[in-house]
């Protein structure tokens, strides 16, 4: 039976770092570098606007968007 209304759950990717959410329905990847290495065990958010800020290179993220600061 179709479950009424989406139950999102917050997934943080480890090759990455980045957040999203995903629903029940949903195939259980990375939707910004494809990898099947998630976890929803995360913690720490960070928002990237600017990739030339130091945080982004500790992270060594490529893309602007929402990351985790510790995936375990
Ligand atoms: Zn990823």
């Amino acid at each position: 039976m179709p479950r009424r209304g989406p139950l999102m759950s917050y997934y943080a990717c480890r090759s990455c770092k980045a957040i999203f959410a995903l629903t029940p329905d949903k195939e259980k990847k990375c939707p910004v570098c494809g990898s099947r290495d998630i976890s929803n065990d995360w913690s720490g958010l960070v928002i990237i606007l600017d990739l030339n800020s130091s945080i982004a290179k500790i992270l060594g993220v490529s893309k602007p968007g929402r990351y985790a600061l510790k995936v375990r």
